[in-house]
């Protein structure tokens, strides 16, 4: 069976699990979001796609920027960057406050909020322009100029942004910000704000699939050893406190955001993007974990 037969059995499939799962509610501009969306994406290395539902709607990506941050200012920082963040699962909700004590201000990883603050500071520090930066390198990773930051959602995000001001401020005391709080939470914010499709989505993350170039255009944003890095922290730390669940489950590197996406790679071959917004009690789309285990057990195609 080829692949769109699969996601379109798939999506029919996984749409007796709507109604479990609860639509992210943390701000009023997310809590608006209809909870039966369903959006399955496919993009191969070679130049095919596939897709099915509510696919091309764009949703508020959120966490997955974080891969896309950490890509930005991985290239530009080099390994240094490493003695501001650690590589390990955290175990912990993507808001976590506790182990910043323990740790000195030092978050686990890249991809919960404390260690994307501390990467999204690196950004301010090293480019000139990061939020339009950001922007222009998500553009050109998904091959698309219709991606914007949803200022709704920033604004909400700014609003109730009381536990990541939080975040920020207690890795502040430690050193471990450098820019005022108030730009760090401003680019963070947006940065959660961007609006993709699935589609876009799973362009966007084609060049991890392809040890760091984008396959369209040829172009290398990472080192092949960076890539490799990026995939093994996306496989290790990319579902919150279930990245060790969606590992034995799905067996793929991925990253998920509350908006309800979830972007996965198959290394070599090809990127999928589900996005269904109601979510399980770790954060992740449960649905969309479902549609990606279904995937990989339809296919036999895991990296194990
Ligand atoms: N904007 C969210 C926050 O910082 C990110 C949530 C997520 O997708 O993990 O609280």
């Amino acid at each position: 069976m080829g692949y769109q037969n699969i996601i379109e059995e798939i999506a029919d499939t996984v749409k007796s699990l709507f109604g479990q799962g609860k639509v992210a509610d943390y701000i009023p501009a997310l809590a608006k979001v209809p909870p039966n969306k369903l959006g399955i994406a496919i993009e191969t290395i070679g130049g095919l796609s596939f897709c099915t539902g509510d696919a091309e709607e764009q949703f508020s990506i959120q966490s997955i920027s974080k891969v896309i941050a950490l890509a930005m200012a991985y290239p530009k920082v080099g390994e240094q960057l490493w003695e501001r963040v650690g590589i390990e699962p955290s175990g912990n909700p993507f808001n976590s406050l506790v182990q910043l004590e323990y740790e000195r201000g030092i978050p686990r990883n890249p991809f919960i909020n404390a260690g994307a603050l501390v990467i999204t500071d690196l950004l301010i520090e090293h480019f000139p322009q990061p939020k339009n930066d950001l922007l222009q390198l998500t553009r050109q990773l998904a091959q698309s100029d219709d991606i914007y930051y949803d200022y709704k959602v920033a604004a909400s995000e700014r609003e109730l942004g009381y536990t990541n001001a939080a975040l920020v401020n207690f890795m502040k005391s430690h050193y471990n910000i450098k820019a005022p709080v108030e730009n760090v939470l401003d680019v963070y914010f947006h940065q959660c704000s961007l609006a993709m499709s699935c589609r876009e989505l799973a362009r966007a993350f084609l060049m991890f699939a392809n040890h760091g170039i984008i396959p369209h255009s040829g172009e290398r944003i990472l080192t092949e050893s960076q890539a490799k890095r990026l995939n093994a922290l996306m496989l290790t730390c990319g579902f919150y406190d279930e990245a060790g669940e969606f590992a034995f489950r799905v067996g793929l590197p991925g990253k998920s955001g509350v908006g309800g996406g979830i972007v996965a790679v198959i290394p070599g071959e090809l990127a999928i993007a589900v996005w269904s917004p109601e979510l399980n009690e770790h954060g992740n789309s449960l649905v969309g974990i479902k549609v990606l285990e279904l995937f990989t057990t339809l296919t036999g195609k895991s990296i194990f």
